[in-house]
């Protein structure tokens, strides 16, 4: 696949087969392992994700949205769809075409789930979730006196089919999740009693890549996974790959003299005599404005440094230390390059946001390249 754009999203669909093999070799396979596709795969295409995760297997698919629902379907899934989030009552409705698992998100949203479940004249498969992490976002809590009397209306709501019972942790750290854990593993025991489930449970799931990777005791019956697909997780697997690179090239390259300042503002200033090259990427094509002065181009084997204060569609990096770069060269602004790489940790290290933020971004405003890099080409995060 070619393009033109001076900015593109290349994704790397051999890392996310191999990631999704590092992932079933972490958790086994008689653990239910949930593919998340959420903000279209973050960012590196449903329809380019979706096949690696059914041909290895995975018969059940985490989105967010209908639209997302709606691709999914589109490209001919069969097997379960499940939102990871509570949705409003006409989405709700509207996505039950698709055949979506409902997050139900406390007691009072279950009045929400069963109402569209009225309308639509049928019962509506869902998961309910506990607050037993302490997210308080969307769950149930265990002390709310409200919790067993809302448990047992929704035992008695023909509307509600429930499949699962499920939480989210609010942190990556070890002893929270393990804690966070336990915590749920009990609640969501004491709830399946006063649910009633059928042959005595439901399916119970809490962990999210990190989670999953780090703390084996919070796998329970399915790990939901998102990040390590993409290579992209803080879980210590070095084995993992990234999947993404946000590229461009070099437009042009001219001498400043020192005592230039340099971009809008006059913010930035050379104080040696300087090779600037121009890079027709700025924060219209998502790459976030807090990382002029502190971000990076990587060429073959180089960091050159963001220097200015970023335009709409264009940012200047200093090449002085790199005399072979010409105009044309490719340069990486995300992922690896040859032996190095800028990854999430730098980005967010220098621009004080979460690197997903960017990444979904850049890959809904510019095009998307698919490519396949042997794995043995590949560096790993580690
Ligand atoms: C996004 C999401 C996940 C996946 O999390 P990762 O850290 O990306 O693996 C799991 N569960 C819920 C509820 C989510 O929103």
């Amino acid at each position: 696949m070619r393009t033109t754009s001076p900015v593109w999203v290349e994704i790397d669909a051999g890392a996310i087969a191999h990631n999704l093999d590092v992932v079933r070799g972490e958790v086994g396979i008689t653990t239910r392992l949930c593919g998340v596709v959420k903000a279209d795969a973050y960012g590196h295409g449903i329809p380019v994700v979706l096949p690696i995760l059914t041909a290895a297997g995975v018969d059940t698919i985490g989105i967010t949205s209908n639209q997302e629902a709606e691709e999914v379907r589109r490209l001919g899934f069969p097997g379960r769809i499940i939102r990871l989030r509570t949705a409003l009552r006409d989405e709700i409705q509207e996505g039950a075409r698709l055949d979506i698992e409902e997050w139900v998100g406390g007691g009072d949203h279950a009045r929400v789930v069963v109402a569209a479940a009225r309308s639509l004249g049928r019962p509506l498969r869902v998961h309910l979730s506990l607050n037993s992490t302490g997210l308080s976002r969307d769950g149930m809590d265990w002390d709310d006196p409200q919790a067993q009397p809302h448990l047992r209306r929704i035992a008695a709501s023909p509307e509600l089919a429930i499949v699962g019972v499920c939480s989210h942790f609010p942190c990556e750290d070890a002893d929270d999740v393990r804690a966070g854990a336990l915590a749920f593993r009990n609640q969501a025991g004491a709830a399946e009693r006063v649910l009633g489930a059928p042959r005595g449970r439901f399916e119970k799931h809490c962990a999210t890549s990190y989670a999953a990777l780090t703390v084996p005791d919070s796998r329970m019956d399915m790990v939901r996974i998102g990040a390590a697909l993409y290579g992209d997780t803080s879980a210590a697997i070095p084995d993992l790959l990234p999947a993404m690179r946000l590229v461009s090239r070099i437009a042009a390259i001219n001498p400043y003299p020192a005592g230039s300042t340099v971009g809008y503002d006059r913010a930035a200033r050379i104080d040696r005599s300087s090779r600037l090259a121009v890079i027709p990427v700025g924060y219209a094509d998502g790459y976030p404005r807090t990382l002029g002065g502190r971000g990076h181009g990587l060429g073959p084997g180089t960091f050159a440094p963001v220097i200015d204060r970023l335009a709409m569609n264009s940012l200047v990096i200093d090449v002085t230390q790199v005399p072979s770069a010409q105009v044309g060269d490719e340069v990486v602004l995300y992922g690896r390059q040859g032996s190095a790489q800028i990854r999430s940790a730098d980005i967010e290290r220098a621009s004080g946001t979460i690197a997903a933020g960017s990444y979904t971004a850049w890959a809904r405003l510019n095009p998307r390249v698919v490519v396949d890099v042997p794995a043995s080409e590949s560096v790993p995060t580690g």
